[in-house]
């Protein structure tokens, strides 16, 4: 028998209603709580670690505690919207190719 086994960090979501993200606005940010787990054969059979929880945006991929502090900026964020006229932008952009507007 051959031992496949080791040791990984478990995602926990502990809520299923989202949150208001503070750094998109929308409200795709849930509490969720990474765990370190003993596999065996892939399948997680004991919490060697309990993590702290966080809230991460599913959007962007901004991570808060529960009191707001950040701890990692959103870096999902490709896209922005132009103030102006509202298109979809890529990130980089300084100016918005369909109105012109300077970002
Ligand atoms: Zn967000
Ligand atoms: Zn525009």
């Amino acid at each position: 028998m051959i031992f496949i086994g080791g040791v990984g960090p478990r995602r926990k979501k502990l809520e299923n209603h989202p949150r208001i993200c503070s750094g998109c606005g929308l409200s795709q940010a849930y509490l969720v709580r990474v765990d370190d787990y003993l596999s065996l054969f892939f399948i997680p059979i004991w919490r060697i670690r309990k993590g702290q929880p966080f809230i991460e945006c599913e959007r962007c991929g901004l991570i808060t505690d529960e009191s707001g502090q950040v701890y990692a900026a959103g870096t999902n964020l490709r896209a922005i919207n132009c103030h102006r006229c509202g298109e979809t932008l890529k990130k980089h952009f300084r100016y918005c190719p369909h109105c012109g507007a300077k970002l």
